[in-house]
């Protein structure tokens, strides 16, 4: 596609509330019209990507964020010791266009697979009590079935995807000769040996997808465990920006020629013959050739889009679900796990949920908090109290668990996806049945629309799905 200058848009003026990260202010700011090729909704990593390599082709672009910050779904707490991370953590060795652009925009990168490999040694607390393995495997409250019953929880369903994965091929997760596969985590579980007790404990007590095994694809599973081996087998590393993975996307908004314009909720899209357009919440109005549609479905389905979204795509935007998971940060004052012996991360399956260390310090060992996930159903849970009661019931749980830990406990803050406007959830999360029919669909564009985000992603998860998606919007815009 050939880029002309000519200007493209019908009238923007700047509300006075707007922020702008960028170099110049953009035309629009005085009244009369930006001179853009491309509009790219949201901010985050697949809408900054995407920009970059439109930018690198000659296209104008501008960028325009609903919230007052770049990142989205990359969330550092720049305020708490070590700048531990609300959203994304670490990224692969297979990571191949997040570490490249990091490496470009001299992002400093740091390996923090042993930390990691500390956060994940799990203690069982189970029905408030901690356990060893050994007691587990005896307790005649383990319902695993005889051969499973030296697993922890957590331990069962990635023990069993690993096992038998009857998706061979990763890579074609999303093709219609995998929809066979594409039945819930209930039937795929049962089929395997697992009765309702077990499912309900080592799946619906914390899932990683989802609120409960009946609402989630095993195909989805399936591709995860694939695409994860997968990464693993490119390298051990678990990189993560030093200061904050904040950084990279903030790198990556200030690498850009154009604009990013902060505080700019998208709530009408519009796409015609010779141009698209966007309407801000703030009555701002956009037009360029092209937009690039970055928002979560999960937000974009808050949007107008005229002329609407039809069948499949409409229908994916209507209702795929995004993960509920909720946050609680903890500052500890007193090693208290070395009082009472087991290590400071745990499984529980009551109210604490899954309580991890935190090692943003300056040596690999040195806890600098800790933090609770409330995943599904107990995320919502903790939404529902809301934050002083859910803070006060997590460290009361944890207390009751560990009696040392009391008086050590400081709860900071809680963050929860699910409630958070411009995400309403975590990551995308397909129901069964949906895996084929919505990802055939949901990135088609509509018009002069076109569409990334994690939630299109066929190749890679999280960031370098992300990541991913840019690049493939980016090409669908540059190949017109
Ligand atoms: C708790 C958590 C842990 C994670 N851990 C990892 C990890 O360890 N490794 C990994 O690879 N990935 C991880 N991820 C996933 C990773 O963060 C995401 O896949 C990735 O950042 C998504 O990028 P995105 O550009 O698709 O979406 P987003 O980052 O959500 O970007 C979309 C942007 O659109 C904006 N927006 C939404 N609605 C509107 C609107 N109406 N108007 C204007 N703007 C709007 C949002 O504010 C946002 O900035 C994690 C995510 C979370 C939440």
């Amino acid at each position: 596609m050939r880029w002309s200058r000519r200007q493209f848009v019908a009238s923007a003026t700047l509300a006075s509330g707007a922020a702008l990260i960028g170099k110049a202010a953009p035309a629009g700011i005085a009244g009369t019209a930006p001179d853009v090729d491309v509009i790219v909704l949201g901010a985050g990593l697949s809408g900054l990507h995407a920009a970059q390599l439109l930018e690198d082709a000659g296209a104008r672009v501008l960028v325009l964020e609903g919230r007052s910050r770049v990142g989205g779904r990359v969330c550092t707490l720049k305020d708490l010791p070590g700048h531990p991370e609300m959203g994304a953590n670490t990224m692969g060795s297979g990571y191949g266009r997040t570490l490249d652009v990091a490496h470009k925009l001299n992002v400093p990168l740091a390996d923090m697979a042993p930390r990691m490999a500390q956060m994940a040694k799990l203690q069982l607390a189970f029905d408030g009590r901690l356990m060893t393995r050994d007691a587990w495997a005896a307790s005649p409250k383990n319902p695993f079935p005889a051969n499973r019953r030296n697993l922890m929880p957590w331990e069962l369903v990635p023990r069993i995807l690993a096992e038998a994965n009857p998706l061979v091929d990763w890579s074609k997760w999303a093709s219609p000769e995998s929809a066979a596969l594409d039945i819930s985590m209930h039937d795929f579980l049962m089929a395997r040996g697992l009765d309702d007790a077990s499912i309900q404990l080592a799946f619906d007590t914390s899932p990683y997808y989802g609120t409960h095994s009946y609402e989630v694809s095993a195909l989805m599973y399936e591709f995860n465990a694939g695409w994860g081996r997968s990464m693993a087998s490119l390298g051990p590393a678990a990189y993560a920006v030093s200061g904050g993975n904040e950084r990279l996307p903030e790198a990556m908004a200030g690498n850009l020629k154009g604009d990013v314009l902060l505080r700019k909720e998208i709530v009408a899209i519009d796409t015609g013959a010779a141009a698209a357009s966007v309407v801000c919440r703030d009555g701002t109005r956009y037009a360029a050739k092209r937009i690039v549609c970055s928002l979560p479905f999960s937000t974009l389905r808050e949007v107008r889009i005229d002329p609407p979204l039809q069948q499949e795509q409409a229908r994916a935007v209507r209702t795929l679900h995004y993960q509920t998971l909720t946050l609680i940060f903890f500052a500890v004052t007193r090693p208290f796990w070395e009082e009472d012996g087991a290590g400071p991360s745990m499984w529980t399956n009551g109210p604490a949920g899954i309580v991890l260390a935190q090692y943003f310090g300056r040596t690999d060992s040195e806890v600098t908090g800790l933090v609770a996930q409330g995943r599904g159903q107990l995320g919502a849970h903790w939404d529902r109290l809301g934050k002083d009661a859910a803070m006060r019931l997590v460290q009361s749980e944890i207390e009751s668990i560990r009696p040392a830990s009391k008086g050590s406990l400081r709860p900071l803050r809680m963050h929860s996806w699910a409630l958070q406007r411009f995400n309403a959830g975590d990551w995308a999360v397909f129901a069964p049945g949906e895996v084929a029919g919505f990802t055939a669909a949901m990135a088609v564009p509509h018009g002069r629309v076109h569409f990334c985000g994690e939630h299109t992603a066929l190749g890679s998860r999280g960031m370098e799905g992300a990541m991913e998606s840019g690049e493939r919007a980016a090409i669908e815009v540059l190949s017109l």
